[in-house]
């Protein structure tokens, strides 16, 4: 059973993480992977490169021995669509192997305009968690009817198959935004209780984000 966390990551910070360690634990993965979008389908494209976006989540899973760093994304050119690469997850894993993509509620409640979306399912299962100040648990109708078709409360149910189901999980998550700490670290408030050290040392190293 593994968890796939795509994101910007532009930074990746302590909310990631996290949310990370919260559901391998509570739900049992064996990995994480972390995967870093090259090309953000749905947003502006971020200032700082994929490749250092990339090292600033490998910087920060560094000492934990279950997260991994997946660069499937960088490797492909255009926008990074995660329907394609789960379609080579899928290639690389098999069909048998339980995958499931790990998702705050603000970016699940805009899944339905995600490229191919409706197929997402056929290659992995979602687990939702709420983002604080999100009220984003309110859908729209096509997000509700997914939720309707597919949702479980059962773990197990998701261990045992291989995709296709939405466990919405409860877990303490924490308030914090790479938008939030961009904002920050332009007007050099201090980011060191919502990021590892590692990554600020990178950050300045790279002066990211002035
Ligand atoms: P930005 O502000 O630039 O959008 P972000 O903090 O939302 O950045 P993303 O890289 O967009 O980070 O998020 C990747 C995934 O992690 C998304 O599914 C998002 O919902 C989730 N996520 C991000 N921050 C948190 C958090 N603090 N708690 C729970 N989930 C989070
Ligand atoms: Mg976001």
């Amino acid at each position: 059973m593994i968890g796939i966390l795509g994101g910007t990551f532009n930074p990746i910070h302590n909310g990631h993480l996290r949310l990370a360690e919260r559901l391998e634990q509570t739900l049992a993965f064996e990995t994480v992977r972390f995967m870093p979008a090259a090309i953000p389908a749905l947003k502006d494209m971020p200032n700082v490169s994929a490749e250092q976006r990339a090292d600033m989540v490998k910087l920060a899973i560094f000492d934990h021995s279950t997260f991994q760093i997946d660069t499937r994304e960088l490797e492909r050119s255009g926008p990074s669509y995660s329907i394609d690469s789960l379609v080579s997850l899928r290639k690389e894993l098999g069909d048998k192997v339980s995958i499931s993509w790990l998702i705050g509620s603000d970016a699940f409640a805009k899944l339905n305009t995600w490229h191919r979306w409706n197929e997402l399912l056929d290659h992995c299962h979602f687990v939702v968690v709420k983002r604080p100040h999100s009220e984003d648990l309110t859908w729209n109708a096509e997000i509700h009817s997914l939720v309707e078709l597919h949702q479980t409360n059962d773990v197990n149910v998701l261990k045992n198959s291989a995709s296709g189901k939405i466990l919405i999980q409860k877990i303490a998550t924490l308030d914090i935004s790479s938008t939030q700490i961009r904002e920050q670290i332009a007007s050099k408030t201090n980011v060191s209780d919502v990021m590892p050290k590692s990554v600020i040392n990178y950050i300045q190293q790279h002066q990211l984000y002035q």
